[in-house]
């Protein structure tokens, strides 16, 4: 089975819906296989669906508000607000960490901004999304919520954690019975993706629980695409439009900084040239095994900083990207690089040390910085070494 297999085109949608709505053996069907347990919201009329995990203006939701008119149905969000929060997942990561779309570059590419809207040093991972609260003390569903209502009006919005909960008690379980839902209750607007990380979840849970409740009802579930996109696109769905950063409460960290991603390269090499030197010092350090990719960015550093680099790293999936500044200073953009590269590869040790210190020590405390500040010696020193000079 593919992804594709799973998608019903929108027009077909659009007719299969009503004519399953009618169908009276196949409503008895559908509340028999669902143990009678069908949420209430799904009763009176057939509806659009978004299962994203907290009802919020992305792009997406904006899209799928708009696909619901087209279609003639009530747009509905079911939610999963007592879902753990892992950041490794998509969705929930971006209800933490938004992402800004401010138009793409001359390249086609997107050019991004983010904001923390929680604490991600790991204090919040696997709590319960809804008891989650922001940088700012207010409740982190509370605060999407807010500013969804405002955006994006009329479409209604359940918390469906206790229907999750009764069908199962992990995703294998419970998911024949949230496909069931599209047989006739509901057409799903949803864009799933291939890469190695939901790979693993289509392959043991959705393409399963589709073939089951396909097999049971001679029917497809009823999923409709977002709008068609391939991999590198798919982030755009979860960014937000950029007026909406504007409501959130700046913290002073980022009062200071800011990046803006994916800009053209003003000076110095060129980023064919720059991807060269990632390959061949990947090889180097014996960093194969690492999924690496590389970003020209502006660094915005209030105290007039010059940044050169940074990184963002996850070390259990072996992935990272090296952020590297579009308009180099000091003209050593090798340096950097490897100097960056080498941050990669500490980051795992780093973080667990890190992690430590803010356990004890505020973020920015002399501690904290003493630690930051040992942390660029070494990495500089290790830098120095392999490379056989230094940038000072
Ligand atoms: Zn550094």
């Amino acid at each position: 089975m593919t992804i594709e297999d799973l998608y019903t085109p929108l027009e077909e949608a659009k007719k299969e819906i009503r004519r399953r709505w009618a169908d009276k053996d196949l409503e008895k069907k559908v509340a028999k296989f669902l143990k009678g347990n069908i949420p209430d919201v799904f009763l009176h009329e057939p509806l659009a669906i978004s299962t994203t995990h907290v009802a919020t203006p992305n792009w997406a939701l904006l899209e799928f508000r708009k696909e619901a008119q087209e279609i003639g149905l009530k747009p509905l969000i079911f939610e999963y607000l007592e879902d753990a929060f892992i950041t490794t997942n998509f969705d929930k990561a971006s209800l933490a960490r938004m992402v800004f779309y401010h138009g793409r570059d001359d390249h086609g590419d997107m050019m991004t901004t983010s904001r923390h809207v929680i604490d991600l040093t790991g204090k919040e991972e696997k709590k319960k999304i809804k008891d989650i609260e922001t940088l700012w003390g207010s409740n982190l569903v509370e605060f999407h919520h807010g500013v969804f209502m405002s955006y994006c009006p009329g479409v209604d919005v359940t918390d469906g954690s206790s229907f999750y909960k009764a069908m199962g008690n992990c995703a294998k379980e419970y998911y024949p019975y949230i496909l069931a839902l599209y047989i006739r209750n509901g057409v799903l607007f949803e864009n799933y993706i291939a890469n190695r990380h939901e790979q693993k979840f289509l392959d043991e849970i959705l393409f399963p629980a589709f073939e089951i409740v396909q097999k049971e009802f001679g029917l497809k579930p009823l999923i409709v695409t977002i709008a068609p996109q391939n991999e590198a696109d798919n982030k755009y769905w979860w960014c937000y439009p950029e007026f909406i950063k504007t409501l959130i409460p700046k913290n002073k960290e980022e009062e200071e900084r800011e990046t803006v991603h994916n800009v053209n390269k003003a000076s110095g090499l060129s980023v064919e040239e720059l991807k060269e030197l990632m390959s061949k010092w990947q090889v180097k350090l014996k960093m194969e095994d690492w999924n690496l990719s590389l970003e020209i960015v502006k660094f915005y550093r209030k105290n007039g900083y010059h940044q050169s680099g940074d990184f963002i790293a996850d070390p259990l999936k072996k992935e990272a990207i090296i952020l590297l500044t579009h308009n180099p200073w000091r003209g050593d953009e090798e340096y950097t690089l490897v100097h960056e590269m080498l941050h990669v590869l500490l980051y795992d040790y780093d973080k667990y040390s890190e992690d430590l210190i803010l356990k004890n020590f505020q973020k920015s405390s002399l501690e904290h910085d003493a630690y930051m500040e040992k942390l660029e010696e070494t990495t500089h020193n290790l830098t120095r070494i392999i490379l056989g000079r230094s940038d000072r």
